[in-house]
């Protein structure tokens, strides 16, 4: 009997997965069982510390006890692609093909190019597709074949194309089709749950997770997206980005619960436009793959950031002085996510207001986002530092505190992360060093005790940052 294979990589999913819903149709045309394989590299788990990989590790975890829910499991290989798919190869008999959701980019493209020969130079027939993406890196271009490297044109063209409908997977069917790989995953399961630590009780997986979260946003929330989507302290944006990464949840589920409401005018659009800067970025990674560590304007690739340890450590652990971006980098470092407008502020005060290199930013992110992907994480970073396509122009410095005073007015946000300013009052919570000893006394803390003075100002920091573009 044949046995087709389910590579699974960043696609935790049964429903509307492309790969798998190709390798069921393949199943029942050619009576063959299906095993799903996952490819432990643990050479992509170093410096793992961060939260991402912790969450990533209980995705994969609890994909394994979904798999045992339908009486198999996930065959676990450790090593790079081609020891772990030797192992593999050796330990199953009959594998005629191969099913997996390929990656456009990087690393993973060219792992996708050796495993995809190396299996057929076995005689296995291998099946690739792009389903991360509503729309892949090869999809939207302009009409001479030429890539966008500019937002706004980029999206009349992704919002005039048919988006792909979901792939409905019968699970009776998978149910019917699964069969128990050969060896049991013990070793690669024990060190996934190394990796996974206690992510198990931070964050709830899994489709269904991923599917309530999204019907909760449509529901509730999408109607005032527009409006809310800036304010830190409102649940106002969907959190689907770390099912959307880890393929928890799939990208057209997502247009199609958005497109089934009724029209809800420009948010419905606003948020649209967000899917499709994931696209974007995707895009732009692809097609322009060294913006991974350079600058996509070529014209700030010699920059001469400043590398001061002592102040990237402030940022990162939230001690700057500034409330809101201390708030914002503690969230970040508490939940592994933070709201996209925060994204916009510490990025921009690491880069204008620091001049510390967007490189160590885009790396700290990488370690601690549970979301994180590479392309919306160097398109985020090179926006926000004036250096990447259609980014910032480099004059428009946000500042921490109006930026503060619009968009956490009452101080909630930052009350919830940096609780040593819980009882200062709104008005002056977005300055505290401006406090005065009887206010300081009052709200119970020592500034510069207690909490942090900022080391710099912002204004000369605006003009140092302008000049150093300029220059
Ligand atoms: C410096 C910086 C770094 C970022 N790093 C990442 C990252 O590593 N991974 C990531 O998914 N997003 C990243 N973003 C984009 C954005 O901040 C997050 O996608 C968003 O905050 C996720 O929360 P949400 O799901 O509630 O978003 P919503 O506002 O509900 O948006 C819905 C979805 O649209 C996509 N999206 C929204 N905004 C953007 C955007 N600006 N760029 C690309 N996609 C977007 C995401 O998939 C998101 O889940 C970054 C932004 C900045 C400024």
């Amino acid at each position: 009997m044949k046995t087709a294979v389910m590579w699974v990589r960043r696609d935790f999913r049964f429903q509307d997965n492309t790969a798998l819903y190709h390798a069921l149709s393949y199943c029942r045309e050619e009576r063959a069982r299906l095993i799903f394989v996952f490819q432990l590299n643990p050479s992509l788990f170093k410096n793992s510390s961060g939260l991402r990989h912790e969450h990533f590790a209980g995705t994969v975890l609890h994909f394994h006890e979904r798999l045992k829910k339908l009486g198999t499991e996930l065959a676990v290989f450790v090593g790079d692609h081609e020891k772990a798919f030797r192992k593999f190869l050796k330990s199953e008999q009959g594998i005629s093909a191969l099913f997996f959701n390929g990656d456009e980019t990087g690393f993973g493209k060219a792992r996708d190019v050796e495993t995809t020969q190396m299996l057929q130079a076995e005689g296995i027939q291998v099946f690739q597709y792009q389903d991360a993406f509503l729309h892949g890196a090869e999809e939207i271009k302009k009409s001479d074949s030429a890539v966008y490297k500019v937002f706004t044109p980029y999206y009349k063209k992704w919002r005039a194309e048919k988006f792909t409908k979901p792939y409905h997977i019968v699970f009776d069917e998978l149910k019917q089709a699964v069969k128990r790989p050969a060896e049991r995953p013990d070793k690669g399961l024990q060190q996934l749950e190394k990796y996974a630590g206690s992510a198990m009780e931070k964050w709830e997986f899994g489709e269904k997770a991923a599917r309530k979260q999204l019907l909760h946003f449509v529901q509730h929330k999408l109607n005032d997206y527009e409006s809310s989507r800036d304010y830190p302290a409102e649940d106002g944006t969907s959190r689907i980005s770390r099912f959307l990464k880890t393929g928890m949840l799939s990208p057209r589920t997502v247009i199609a619960a958005v497109l089934q409401e009724e029209d809800l005018g420009s948010s419905k659009e606003t948020f649209m436009k967000e899917l499709a800067w994931r696209d974007f970025y995707h895009s732009i990674l692809v097609h322009f793959p060294s913006i991974s560590d350079k600058e996509f304007s070529e014209n700030y690739q010699s920059l001469d950031w400043n590398k001061n340890e002592q102040q990237f450590e402030q940022w990162a652990q939230g001690k700057t002085g500034f409330p809101i971006i201390d708030a914002a980098m503690r969230q970040l470092n508490e939940e592994g996510w933070m709201h996209n407008r925060m994204r916009m502020l510490t990025a921009s005060f690491l880069t204008k207001d620091y001049l510390i290199d967007w490189r160590l930013g885009e790396a700290y992110f990488a370690r601690q986002l549970v979301d994180y992907e590479a392309s919306s994480n160097i398109g985020g970073w090179q926006w926000a530092a004036s250096v990447g396509t259609d980014a910032v122009p480099y004059f428009r410095v946000f500042n921490p505190v109006t930026q503060s005073k619009k968009f956490d007015r009452d101080g909630e946000y930052i009350k919830k992360y940096v609780p040593e300013l819980k009882q200062v009052p709104a008005a002056l919570i977005h300055e505290p060093w401006k406090m005065s000893e009887q206010e300081q006394e009052k709200a119970g803390i020592v500034i510069g005790r207690d909490y942090p003075v900022p080391e710099i100002n912002h204004a000369v920091q605006r003009k140092r940052a302008i000049d150093f573009f300029k220059a």
